[in-house]
């Protein structure tokens, strides 16, 4: 609860607060591996690069001023672009400028420290915060916030723990990612989790301590719902009267295309399968997307299955729209950006009952639950949707309102601002107590107005 005294006292240490050129406070978002505008969709570039972009021009239309640091991966990339008034990528160099798996980037941070501190120096750019995201970025985080002092909140976006849970031989990296997990959540100011689940795996698998709070991703649910089906199937060919069930999303082990294929394979006739997303050859995506393909050749699905390719931001509304269920059967999904897009196209999901997506689709209200790996489930799922347009038309409708109210960018970008708000104040205050030598009564009440505000 904000007090009238609290927030005065907060005004009048701001008014000495250190100027930024137009006195807004700037900040740093940092997606080491993400670029925020990469093509999605590609080899690596999923709902990250998606979540920091939408929250970086969400804040920026907010009135703040935004600086999303990332890798440069190749060597035609410009340092800087500017994506609208206030919000800008920054690529620095660390490493060679070439695309590097995440797992093998953990030797090239250093560097990017270093050049986050060149930039930063030679800019003369005094930043309020940074916002890490992912453990890599979490690192580079750790070390700034040691060096300068920065408030720093971070995003996890997928936790090592859950990931390699089940996996028999997990990567050489995933013991260093651990630890760097652990420190980021006992010692950023601000852990921001995309759903309790993610709660409450942070809290049994990597640390007790830490302030977390939860926030969920957001989507422009302008751009998604912006055309309805009947124009959406036109733009696209296909015919009103077919059956279409969708899978958007990276070929990636986790993401259960395998378990839809096979859900399919039992489905009686009459149906198409979409399979939006999609990789350049050599890529480790590619290599799933040829073995899902084979998959569908052994079951006999050729004639039924569209391999659409990656599709772009601007176009894939349409292919949300012109679904009749949108499919998510991953194993593990920390939060699923897929499934609330699909649901705001007014399209009703069906996913598997796993973290971030038990949270955002509600079992018979905006579509359908499973269990993960269930191919014979997925199958029942699917029947009962696509032989029901009443349901469908229902948890269409449902599905939008649902994310309209809860998962929109503006509406997100306004907590996670409240969030950097409240720290930048109270690092600022904190500051002010040291320099300006307090008498220890009003040290006190200051401490406990600043509690009372934040
Ligand atoms: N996506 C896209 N084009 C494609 C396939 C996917 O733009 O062809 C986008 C999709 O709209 C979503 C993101 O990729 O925003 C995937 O995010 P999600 O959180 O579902 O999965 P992740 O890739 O982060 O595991």
């Amino acid at each position: 609860m904000k007090t009238i005294a609290s927030l005065n006292l907060v005004k009048s240490l701001e008014n000495s607060a250190p100027e930024t050129p137009n006195s807004q406070p700037i900040y740093a978002l940092i997606s080491v591996h993400g670029d925020p505008t990469a093509e999605i969709g590609k080899e690596g570039a999923g709902g990250q690069n998606v979540y920091v972009r939408e929250l970086g021009l969400a804040l920026a239309k907010r009135g703040c001023r935004v600086d999303m640091f990332t890798r440069r991966e190749y060597p035609h990339q410009e340092e800087i672009v500017e994506l609208a008034p206030g919000c800008r990528t920054i690529r620095l160099t660390a490493g060679p400028v070439e695309f590097i798996p995440r797992n093998n980037l953990f030797e090239y941070l250093a560097e990017f420290v270093e050049a986050w501190l060149n930039f930063q120096q030679r800019t003369q750019t005094n930043y309020a915060l940074i916002h890490t995201n992912y453990w890599l970025s979490g690192w580079v985080g750790l070390e700034l916030k040691s060096q300068l002092g920065l408030p720093q909140v971070h995003t996890y976006h997928s936790i090592g723990a859950v990931k390699y849970r089940n996996v028999e031989n997990p990567p050489q990296i995933a013991e260093i990612r651990h630890c760097v997990e652990k420190a980021i959540l006992e010692q950023a100011d601000c852990v921001i989790s995309t759903s309790p689940q993610e709660v409450e795996d942070l809290r049994q698998l990597i640390s007790q301590h830490g302030r977390i709070k939860v926030i969920p991703c957001g989507i422009n649910t302008e751009h998604f719902g912006s055309i309805n089906k009947k124009d959406a199937r036109q733009q696209l060919g296909i015919a009103p009267d077919s059956k279409i069930i969708l899978y958007v999303g990276r070929f990636d082990r986790r993401k259960g295309v395998e378990t839809l294929v096979q859900a399919c394979a039992s489905l009686p006739p009459g149906f198409q399968l979409y399979l939006v997303g999609g990789n350049r050859e050599g890529g480790t995506d590619f290599q799933e997307q040829q073995r899902i393909q084979t998959l569908v050749k052994e079951l006999g699905l050729e004639a039924v299955t569209i391999f659409t390719g990656r599709i772009s931001q601007p176009l894939l509304p349409a292919y949300y729209a012109a679904g009749d269920v949108c499919i998510v059967p991953s194993y593990y999904e920390p939060f699923g950006l897929v499934a609330i897009e699909a649901m705001a196209s007014k399209t009703p999901v069906i996913a598997s009952d796993v973290g971030g997506l038990q949270h955002t689709v509600v079992h018979g209200e905006t579509g359908l639950l499973v269990p993960p790996g269930d191919a014979h489930a997925l199958t029942s799922a699917i029947v009962s949707l696509l032989e029901n347009p009443i349901f469908r038309q229902k948890y269409g409708d449902a599905a939008q309102n649902w994310v309209q109210s809860r998962f929109s960018t503006q509406g997100v970008a306004a907590q996670v601002q409240e969030l950097y708000q409240s720290l930048t104040v109270d690092t600022f205050v904190q500051e002010i107590i040291q320099t300006k030598n307090l008498t220890p009564e009003l040290e006190k009440q200051i401490q406990n107005l600043l509690k009372s505000t934040t």
